[in-house]
């Protein structure tokens, strides 16, 4: 029977911490095209300039406010180095992971370095002295990766990595155990574009038919990716598909779980 894990990436927390990029004039542009293209209505945009102002780009509070009500055993992986598009300070990820930790939910690297073993294992110990975990998993940002990749994390000591976009079941790069992710509500809403091109109805229909093929092809833990930042009324599709997809997995019988009780199950799966 297959299980759902779910995760969130952090790639903002403020909008501040972008005033020597130009991630506010795409996000404006962005906006425009998705406007015109009628896939988002003008109180998006009104909502969105208010995040401007507010100088908030992140939604973690209301997130885990509403994994919390509906007992999600989310995991969330937040930076600890700077680089496409991941900017903010180190101030402001230590005040979070401890406030993500506290409200109960499961903590991971938002990997940049990807390709070098220094790279990697800074930032590996960087995040095991912020959060204070000891057996600690990743996930890249943009999912970058080449062929040395999970190697030099599992060389690194990583409990485990969730990067490889690929309808495939968990295995192990030697110690450390890959968890392919599935479903990314990028992929569902902008179909390989830069802004949203699919409408609510549109997505939650390939949503189903991605759910139905992990089903029919026996994945044991099918794995989600929800970004915070959509969870807000300035993207209101993705929201409202966030809150459809966690009542469509329970009313289809999927049970959920976080990646460390997943470890556990298929570490006890092979030692039988
Ligand atoms: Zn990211």
């Amino acid at each position: 029977m297959t299980k759902v894990i779910i995760s969130h990436d952090i790639d903002h927390l403020t909008v501040w911490e972008h005033r020597n990029d130009l991630a506010v004039p795409k996000h404006l542009a962005r906006s425009l095209v998705e406007f015109i293209s009628g896939q988002i209505r003008l109180s998006e945009i009104l909502q969105r300039m208010k995040d401007l102002a507010r100088n908030k780009w992140h939604n973690l509070e209301d997130l885990m406010t509403f994994d919390k009500g509906r007992n999600i055993p989310s995991t969330f992986f937040i930076g600890v180095s700077n680089g496409k598009g991941i900017r903010y300070s180190s101030a402001d990820v230590q005040f979070w992971v401890r406030i993500i930790m506290k409200e109960g939910f499961d903590v991971g690297v938002h990997g940049i370095a990807y390709g070098d073993t220094g790279g990697i294992r800074s930032e590996q110990k960087a995040f095991i002295q912020l959060s204070g975990l000891q057996e600690i998993g990743i996930r890249m940002h943009y999912l970058r990766r080449n062929h040395l990749t999970l190697d030099l994390l599992s060389q690194a000591g990583y409990a485990f990595d969730s990067s490889v976009l690929e309808m495939v079941n968990p295995y192990k790069v030697g110690k450390m155990w890959e968890f392919p992710l599935h479903i990314m509500d990028g992929h569902i809403f902008c179909d390989g574009r830069r802004w949203q091109s699919r409408n609510g109805h549109q997505s939650r229909e390939d949503t189903k038919k991605i759910i139905a093929k992990a089903v029919n092809e026996g994945i044991e833990y099918l794995t989600i990716l929800f970004h915070d930042r959509y969870f807000t009324e300035s993207f209101t599709t993705w929201k409202e598909w966030y809150i459809w997809l966690t009542d469509y997995l329970r009313e289809n019988g999927l049970g959920l779980i976080s990646y460390r009780e997943a470890i556990a199950e298929l570490e006890a799966g092979s030692a039988r």
